[in-house]
């Protein structure tokens, strides 16, 4: 790579011209990777939801794992922001970063540097993998994580690159990690023989993919027993281990549906897929039925499970009916889920947006729920989130962080999708209760919203916005015109570099 490219590359990033860190990234050698990520994960409508740095996903789904290092190549500003993220969710693993500079990254001493710091750290007493993530620049720059040793006295190295400017979203960042260690897995199985499980199942498994609430596994495991089937450990993984007793389930639940490499190896290793999950009455229904089929129960069976757990979920709807218009969005991949829940339950649900793209996983949900009239937008962009909420004036708005904060300010009640919906129960009876009180909790408040934008009127808008102002600011247009030829200017030289 040419010197000029580096630099621009070394000062890009999320801000730096996705078209010229693609091009930098296709020249580095990076090609193969970035092609398979425009087949897996999809973009568009527009060219990417804004959520998080994605390679946040990745970094979560390792942090989580018990045995298992991860390192960062990237920016300190972005390794800085990555690891405070990771330390307010909770993380209590130590991140390991690998700095460069122009100099070492144009010579290729960061690639050594990473090598050293991953022969320093693999040390099979305390681990079973180290996890090493190229971020923006260094993917952009080619540091080719692939001749890293694959494995180091029994320690697996797994190399990726998650650059914010070829995987669209957190979620599916966490697939791009999942969908390796699952492939370094299942080759391992496929080899020969490998360490027990640290969770033993006895008979046939449902693997659940995807990050769900920790009540929600053993209340499906309740709801599989009739049909003779248990839950196998979930994936995204805890430990190392772990997947090769999810590789061996009989049937995967793709409860979160955008987990497509993850799913192409469960498919390699003969597995069936099934989509949706237990929500509500219909959704339980359907879901126990293709998941008895997927599995070769016997008919008798799915109807003694249904009937088990059917008259148990109607009657936590019954005993917690929603009476609300709610707009739903958000980047989790549950947000189908969540609408199809709060719909069964007596809510007016018109739109549903989620940042993930849309795979055959969650055709059932979408069905359902175009059915019923609701609009579902794949690929959703604050702006369309944000449109939804305007025209369908909500009794509660569920999004992200600035949809919640615009819609306070409109005095609407609405509240952050990740931390207060994800983070309680969604499937089964337990499913119904936490989300009628979340419901119900929210928009209690909605006198005391509009009381506050009255009595707030006119503070902290705009030109009143900040701290310690008692007037409209000067405006500075000659100011403004010289930023605005300036950025003009960058964008021009960037489009240039590469051509
Ligand atoms: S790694 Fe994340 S924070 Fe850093 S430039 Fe890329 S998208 Fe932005």
């Amino acid at each position: 790579m040419s010197a000029t490219v580096t630099d621009k590359v070394a000062d890009g990033g999320c801000h730096g011209g996705r078209e010229t860190m693609l091009a930098a990234a296709h020249a580095a050698g990076k090609s193969d990777t970035l092609d398979r990520y425009a087949a897996d994960y999809p973009r568009g409508p527009h060219d990417q939801p804004q959520s998080m740095c994605p390679a946040f996903g990745a970094l979560r789904v390792g942090l989580r794992m018990r045995r298992v290092a991860t390192i960062l190549s990237g920016s300190a500003c972005c390794v800085y922001g990555l690891t405070f993220t990771s330390h307010f969710y909770g993380a209590k693993r130590t991140v390991g970063y690998v700095p460069f500079n122009s100099e070492s990254l144009v010579r290729g001493q960061l690639f050594e540097d990473i090598r050293d710091a991953v022969f320093e750290i693999a040390r099979p007493e305390d681990y079973d993998a180290v996890v090493v993530i190229n971020l923006c620049v260094p993917t952009a720059s080619g540091v080719p994580l692939d001749l890293l040793p694959k494995q180091i006295e029994g320690v697996r190295i797994i190399g990726i690159d998650v650059p914010g400017f070829g995987v669209p979203t957190h979620a599916e960042a966490k697939d791009v990690l999942a969908g390796a260690m699952l492939r370094t897995a299942r080759l391992e199985a496929e080899a020969g023989p490998v360490a027990r499980p640290r969770q033993m199942i006895v008979g046939d498994a449902v693997a659940l993919l995807g990050e769900l609430f920790p009540g929600d596994p053993p209340g499906v495991a309740a709801m599989l027993a009739p049909m003779g089937l248990t839950v196998a450990p979930q994936c995204p993984a805890r430990e190392w281990r772990d997947m090769y007793a999810a590789l061996d389930c009989a049937v995967v639940a793709a409860v979160h549906p955008f987990y497509t490499a993850s799913i192409r190896e469960f498919q390699a290793a003969g597995r069936p897929v099934v989509g949706s999950a237990p929500v509500g009455v219909d959704g339980t229904a359907a879901w126990l039925d293709a998941v008895g089929q997927a599995a070769n129960v016997a008919a008798a069976k799915i109807d003694a499970a249904k009937a088990r757990i059917l008259p148990v979920i109607e009657a936590a709807i019954a005993a917690n009916p929603i009476k609300a218009r709610v707009t739903v969005s958000g980047y989790e991949g549950s947000e189908l889920l969540v609408a199809r829940l709060l719909i069964e339950a007596g809510a007016e649900v018109p739109y549903v947006g989620t940042a993930c793209p849309r795979t055959e996983w969650s055709d059932p949900d979408r069905e359902w729920l175009q059915a019923r009239g609701t609009h579902v937008q794949y690929r959703a962009s604050l702006e369309q989130d944000m449109a939804a909420m305007r025209s369908e004036k909500p009794d509660l708005a569920l999004g992200t962080t600035p949809l919640v904060q615009k819609a306070k300010e409109m005095g609407l009640p609405a509240a952050y999708f990740t931390n207060i919906v994800s983070a309680r129960p969604l499937l089964g009876a337990a499913g119904v209760a936490s989300l009628a009180g979340i419901v119900a909790a929210q928009t209690r408040g909605k006198a005391r919203f509009a009381q506050m934008v009255e009595f707030f009127e006119g503070v902290g808008v705009p030109d009143a916005a900040g701290y310690g102002w008692t007037g409209v600011p000067d405006l500075h247009p000659d100011a403004r015109a010289k930023a605005r030829k300036l950025r003009e200017a960058r964008a021009k030289a960037a489009e240039a570099v590469g051509t």
